[in-house]
């Protein structure tokens, strides 16, 4: 039961071998004993879980169940749920019930779909380590002394340690890919566009979307049917035809042209990564697939790019959070503007403050041209090197982080080594393209190592292919960590 697939929990769903009740009181015991260690989840509601079983079962006995009925999500609590805490991984939301759904909870919904939770995850998404997150850290299966990643850490240890079929995530500079990879699961994030961002707290939105977190590329082809598709409600939601991105899963490899770029196999690679993301390449030319080098001359520009314009981003979108009208308030307060700056002293996080002041500096009168302006056309330039690279090839791949899980603590005092363990997912969101984690193998320390696959523009379809014929051919996506 814990290791099947989202399919075969269907099946067993609809030939009435388990109902959505047991199966949802299944993960939730778990998650009970699990989870003391673990504090994968912030939130859980069995009642409103339940509740939902409950309805989902009562679709199945009326032949009505769609393929993701009864089975149970985990949701990174980064996306409102109506009637649930919502807390962004924030003290300043910690008391937040949301008065409604997020679009992609919503479809959820509509599918028949149960939510098991809400994941932690870091601070506002600032973060790869879910070291940030106001409910403390969450530790990663594979070695309970080390970070999941983040910043979907909640949602990574939940599927890696089967707490639950599936999640959830949010990915702005690496948040679904990089957990992923160090914790030996499979994410994609897709085009920016796909997903609707409606009720998905924003952190920097030119370049957050959501996508599915599972075991699988299969599952995640599956999760994402559901949570992709036109919202009026989101001004960058793409208006496109609802498509089957499971459609071409079945489809040989041969004559796929993958990119190889040069700067993502350089220095700052660990040994063990690098050796586990050549052996996943060689299992590619072996299923008919070539090779080419590639170049993305601009990489080294990502991280500072992006660490002017995401900050930005995130200083505007959190000027809300003010104490006024829900969320956290200072207790004690003399007028408005003490009112304002306490709260926001008290309800903010080192790492959030830290965005804040960056992202304002950068906005500010005499330095906007210098920095923002500046970054905006890197940023251009960054994705340029992508549209040149997509003549050559179908997709790229390389190592998703360039080290395996760190330790709890490693990296908290150094913010810029923590920022570079996202250094080759980040121009894949300033790019707006889609990205994913598929799992390859293990370092030298024994811990997952993740494959990356970056493909052009709606390429969603194709790139799960490429993952799905990967996972047919080798087990990596079935090992679970030892004990769980
Ligand atoms: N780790 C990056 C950051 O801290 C990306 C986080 C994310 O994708 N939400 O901003």
């Amino acid at each position: 039961m814990l290791n099947v697939s989202l399919k075969e929990l269907s099946s067993l769903l609809a030939e009435k071998k388990i109902s959505s009740v047991e199966l949802v009181q299944t993960f939730l015991q778990r998650i009970g004993e699990l989870n003391p260690v673990l504090n994968a989840f912030v939130t859980l509601d069995t009642e409103k879980s339940l509740a939902q079983a409950r309805a989902a079962d009562a679709l199945i006995a009326a032949g009505k169940a769609t393929p993701l009925t009864g089975i149970p999500i985990a949701q990174k609590d980064i996306f409102c749920a109506r009637g649930w805490r919502t807390t962004c991984g924030s003290k300043m939301l910690s008391n937040f019930v949301s008065p409604y759904d997020a679009h992609v909870i919503e479809q959820f919904n509509r599918a028949g779909a149960v939510n098991l939770g809400k994941t932690n995850m870091d601070e506002f998404a600032m973060g790869s380590s879910n070291e940030t997150s106001f409910f403390g850290p969450v530790k990663n299966p594979w070695g309970t002394s080390t970070v999941p990643g983040g910043s979907s850490g909640g949602s990574a240890t939940a599927v890696a340690a089967r707490l639950a079929p599936a999640a959830t995530g949010s990915d702005t500079g690496g948040s679904i890919r990089q957990p992923a990879a160090l914790t030996g699961i499979t994410g994609i994030k897709p085009t920016y566009g796909t997903v609707s961002r409606y009720g998905m707290i924003a952190f920097a939105s030119s370049l957050d979307q959501g996508g599915p977190m599972a075991k699988s590329a299969e599952d995640c082809a599956l999760l994402l049917n559901v949570m992709a598709g036109f919202d009026s409600r989101d001004s960058t939601s793409l208006a496109r035809d609802k498509e089957d991105y499971a459609r071409d899963l079945a489809r040989p490899l041969q004559g796929l042209k993958i990119g190889l770029p040069r700067e993502y196999f350089a220095t700052g690679l660990s040994a063990g990564v690098a050796r586990a993301v050549e052996a996943a390449l060689a299992e590619y030319r072996r299923l008919g697939a070539e090779t080419v080098e590639i170049s993305l001359p601009n990489t080294r520009l990502s991280i500072p790019v992006y660490y002017v314009l995401a900050p930005a981003e995130a200083s505007s979108n959190l000027a809300r959070y003010d104490g006024v009208r829900y969320g956290y308030r200072a207790p004690q307060y003399g007028d408005l503007t003490d009112m304002y700056q306490k709260t926001r002293a008290q309800g903010f996080g080192p790492e959030v403050k830290r965005r804040i002041m960056i992202g304002t500096y950068v906005l500010s009168a005499g330095y906007y041209d210098a920095y923002y302006i500046k970054a905006q056309k890197l940023r251009r330039l960054i994705a340029r090197d992508f549209a040149q690279a997509f003549r050559q090839c179908d997709v790229i791949m390389g190592p998703t982080s360039p080290t395996t899980a760190f330790k709890l603590g490693e990296k908290s005092d150094d913010p810029v080594s923590m920022y570079l363990s996202d250094i080759y997912t980040i121009a894949v969101n300033l790019a707006g393209l889609p990205g994913m984690s598929v799992p390859c193998g293990f370092g030298d320390d024994g811990l997952p190592v993740g494959l990356q696959i970056v493909g052009n523009y709606f390429a969603e379809a194709r790139m799960l292919n490429a993952a799905h014929q990967y996972q047919l051919a080798t087990d990596w996506h079935r090992r679970a960590p030892p004990g769980f």
